[in-house]
């Protein structure tokens, strides 16, 4: 399968019908226990608890499945499954880090992650350095000699730069770090972490993975060097998914790749089209020329994905939620990468610590569902005109 398209890949990864009668998906194996024939094979078996099923906590055959068909498409040695996107990061940064060590993260990631090393990495004694997403080389000048890893999404929760995962990662490996990345917005199909520079890639499969908006999903994927880390940890966190949202990622995958064209074309419409409202001042979408990064995207991705943001004009809170509470297409709600239609007020300048972000006015993001996209831009025009009524 290595010399097949993504596409093909996608299909055939992480399935065996003739070990399961011929059955075309794997089943969902349901378990705690797992027992063992004799003394001698219990002990066997816990000299190395990764080696096969063991206990439910590490896996089962559904979760092996899962695990090996990302570990393929994203080209890593290994994948572990976790019981949420945020886990998976959580995870990740305990896998490099201990006491007294020191962290670069990018200034544009996910909130949550951010909040994390603001706590629980602060008390147990790892100190976090925020760097600007759109810098290069000079990072360099921020790495301490007890710096262990550097953490980077691209593009950046809200605000959308592209980073140069390569060049960061160059700079980052002559110095001993890991690489970390959080992968969500592109997944394995438009951008491969890994090839480019990364160790350990992270991704919320609750969003375009399981893509149905009906289960919560983390994954891990780690070259050799950190794989069996990154399962240790993952272990000693106690933490594990459950075998029926494995199966929902493993369904989800067959069809990521149609899904994604669909929302790629979406927000690209979308994206064009806004830009030229009167009400919207830009519109942060890679794939935009002016957009920061945009080179950077064009080099290393295979496409963009459904999620984008925009800047409005300044407009006061009543007008914006005047447009949004009247939306009948788009939902407001957390999280993002199902089927449906979302929209979110942002405030990326309350996050920002590093490269402070100016805005011209409210920030909005926009997830293109699988909507018609003509029926999209209506609802969002007569939002426009409530925006517009309300001033
Ligand atoms: C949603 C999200 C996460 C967290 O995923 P959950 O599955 O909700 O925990 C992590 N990173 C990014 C970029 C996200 O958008």
């Amino acid at each position: 399968m290595k010399n097949r398209s993504p596409q093909t890949r996608l299909v055939h990864a992480g399935r065996d019908p003739r070990g399961q009668h011929g059955l075309v998906n794997p089943p969902v194996y349901h378990g705690s226990t797992v027992l063992f024939p004799s003394v001698d094979a219990l002990e066997k078996a816990s000299a190395d608890p990764f080696a096969g099923v063991y206990y439910g906590r590490y896996g089962t055959p559904t979760h092996f499945a899962l695990e090996a068909a990302v570990a393929e498409l994203a080209g890593g040695a290994g994948a572990v499954t976790v019981s949420s996107g945020l886990a998976a990061i959580t995870a990740s940064l305990f896998s490099v880090l201990e006491q007294g060590d020191h962290v670069l993260v990018a200034d544009s990631v996910y909130a949550p992650t951010r909040k994390f090393c603001d706590t629980m990495l602060a008390r147990t004694g790892v100190q976090t350095t925020y760097f600007d997403p759109m810098a290069g080389a000079e990072i360099a000048e921020l790495i301490r000699p007890e710096t262990r890893a550097l953490f980077l999404e691209s593009p950046g929760s809200l605000t959308f730069e592209v980073q140069d995962v390569p060049l960061l990662a160059d700079v980052a490996h002559a110095h001993g770090l890991s690489v970390i990345m959080d992968n969500t917005w592109a997944t394995p199909l438009l951008f491969q972490a890994l090839a480019h520079g990364v160790d350990i890639c992270v991704h919320s499969a609750t969003k375009y993975i399981v893509g149905h908006a009906d289960a919560m999903l983390g994954l891990l994927v780690s070259n050799q060097d950190h794989h069996k880390k990154v399962r240790r940890a993952v272990a000693a966190l106690g933490n594990c998914a459950g075998p029926d949202d494995c199966y929902l990622a493993l369904r989800g995958l067959r069809t990521l790749d149609v899904r994604l064209r669909r929302h790629e074309a979406s927000a690209a419409a979308l994206a064009e089209w806004l830009s030229a409202r009167p009400e919207v001042a830009r519109v942060l979408h890679p794939a935009l020329e002016n957009h920061p990064g945009h080179e950077i995207w064009v080099r290393d991705f295979h496409g963009a994905s459904g999620l984008f943001g925009v800047v409005l004009k300044p407009y006061s809170p009543q007008a914006v939620a005047a447009m949004l509470d009247g939306l009948e297409l788009f939902g407001m709600g957390f999280s993002w990468g199902g089927y449906e239609s979302l929209i979110l007020p942002t405030h990326p300048e309350t996050l920002r610590t590093a490269a402070p972000w100016h805005a011209e006015g409210p920030c909005l993001r926009i997830h293109a569902g699988l909507d018609n996209v003509d029926d999209l831009k209506e609802d969002l025009t007569a939002g426009f005109e409530r925006l517009c009524a309300a001033g």
